[in-house]
């Protein structure tokens, strides 16, 4: 298990490096774009061969990027309003194409990073039919992996289960890996507080262990490349996302030190997004918690 953590990006991509090790990461989530913005960060080629150079040197691994939540490849593809609720539109915009081009650039960017993948949230099927927006979303992955020659991956992320939120089951996720068609850059990426408040009971004793299992009947084996490690504010099939620091929450020490001690996660980067104990995000404290329960099993 490497573990690690969602880490800014400010101030230049490279810096996310120094802001890892700090904490004691041992692998590394960033954004590589501005979070509320559509538009890509123009990353200087110094910035990026310090940030290769860096996480070579420290021995960060793996490390992979978010994308932007502003991303949804289950919208209709047709232009619609913008702006904020309520008020007159700004101006309109096609939610799934810019979608498709942003996940380009994350592809894009991941590659000359040295990324092993982006973890994506699969969409939402709001104003659409499951079925549309699950095949909108395959063909949508198929062109961004057209279009971005390379090896960096796309890890498809199981949600808690909110409103019309797609891969709150292992079913789901499936069926938009079908739609996507044959393709060597596709992987998973599960989060413990999401497999939670969608229902998976990863908090009893051998729950994850069960879970995987259930994951890999599905999906097959050697499918699952990241795991986000976090605890929940809420109730097991409470379908909310709420992350809590690391045995602070509803999953427990227990429930954290069974997860930890989960032989089929070995291999993986395991990283936290969790508040912090200052509300800043992941910290040393909840990344010591997460290695001594490791180190201890
Ligand atoms: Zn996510
Ligand atoms: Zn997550």
């Amino acid at each position: 298990m490497r573990i690690g953590a969602h880490v800014s990006a400010s101030g230049g991509i490279s810096k996310a490096i120094d802001r890892g090790v700090a904490i004691g990461c041992e692998s590394l989530q960033v954004f590589t774009h501005n979070p509320r913005t559509w538009r890509p960060i123009n990353h200087k080629d110094a910035e990026i061969e310090a940030f290769r150079e860096k996480a070579a040197a420290e021995g960060i691994g793996p490390i992979v990027s978010h994308g932007l939540y502003l991303i949804n490849l289950g919208a209709p593809d047709e232009e619609v309003p913008t702006g904020p609720p309520g008020k007159p539109a700004k101006g309109m915009r096609n939610i799934y194409r810019s979608s498709v081009e942003s996940l380009v650039q994350h592809l894009e960017i991941g590659e000359r990073l040295g990324l092993e993948g982006v973890v994506l949230h699969v969409g939402s099927s709001r104003n659409s039919t499951m079925e549309e927006s699950i095949a909108r979303i395959g063909a949508g992955i198929a062109e961004a992996f057209a279009a971005s020659p390379g090896e960096c991956a796309v890890f498809l992320e199981n949600t808690a289960g909110a409103g019309d939120t797609i891969g709150r089951t292992f079913e789901q996720l499936r069926d938009v890996e079908a739609a996507i068609g044959s393709s060597d850059r596709v992987g998973f990426c599960l989060d413990t507080q999401h497999l939670f408040a969608s229902g998976y009971d990863v908090a009893s004793p051998g729950g994850m262990a069960k879970t995987l299992e259930e994951f890999e009947a599905v999906l097959g084996p050697g499918r699952l490349r990241c795991l986000h490690l976090n605890d929940s504010k809420v109730e097991l099939g409470s379908n909310r996302d709420r992350h809590e620091n690391l045995g602070e929450g509803m999953i427990g020490e227990e429930g954290m030190a069974d997860i930890l001690a989960t032989p089929a996660l070995a291999d993986l980067p395991l990283i936290l997004e969790v508040p912090g104990q200052d509300g800043n995000g992941p910290d040393a404290i909840n990344i010591d918690r997460a290695k001594a329960w490791r180190d201890a099993a």
